[in-house]
């Protein structure tokens, strides 16, 4: 999911009174671009913009960029914590029932350890891992 550039805009424009906000074009759209980049989503961007709020100055696109991934894997660990399925192991005990082929009386059950779905799917974690390594502005 994309932050929608209105959205972009109206969390940067909050830094506008701040020392050290850019004065060019360019650089105003760098940090918009920042902030529809790095967060996956409207909360986190929002949550994003609230935690910039207490370092001095106007935040960078460094900035922005580092409290994002910190902001995303603090949403992942708290999603994971509070699951009510795993309680924050990542896993679940499936049982599972095996059916005996037709006019056969014979059944099989047993229980097997399968991924919770509260874990971060493949594709972001793969996002996550090749923004921080390679998603550099
Ligand atoms: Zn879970």
């Amino acid at each position: 999911m994309t932050i929608p550039r209105a959205l972009a805009r109206k969390l940067v424009m909050k830094f506008s009174a701040r020392q050290f906000f850019p004065k060019e074009d360019d650089a105003i759209a760098a940090l918009i671009d920042a902030f529809q980049k790095y967060p996956r989503t409207k909360e986190q961007a929002q949550q994003v913009a609230e935690d910039l709020e207490s370092e001095d100055g106007c935040p960078t696109v460094a900035s922005i960029r580092r409290v994002s991934f910190s902001t995303r894997e603090k949403t992942w660990k708290r999603e994971m914590i509070t699951c009510p399925r795993c309680g924050g192991t990542g896993f679940v005990e499936r049982t599972f029932q095996r059916k005996g082929l037709p006019g056969v009386e014979h059944a099989a059950a047993g229980t097997c350890v399968a991924p919770c779905s509260c874990r971060a799917p493949a594709d972001e974690a793969l996002a996550y891992v090749s923004d921080e390594l390679g998603g550099g502005v």
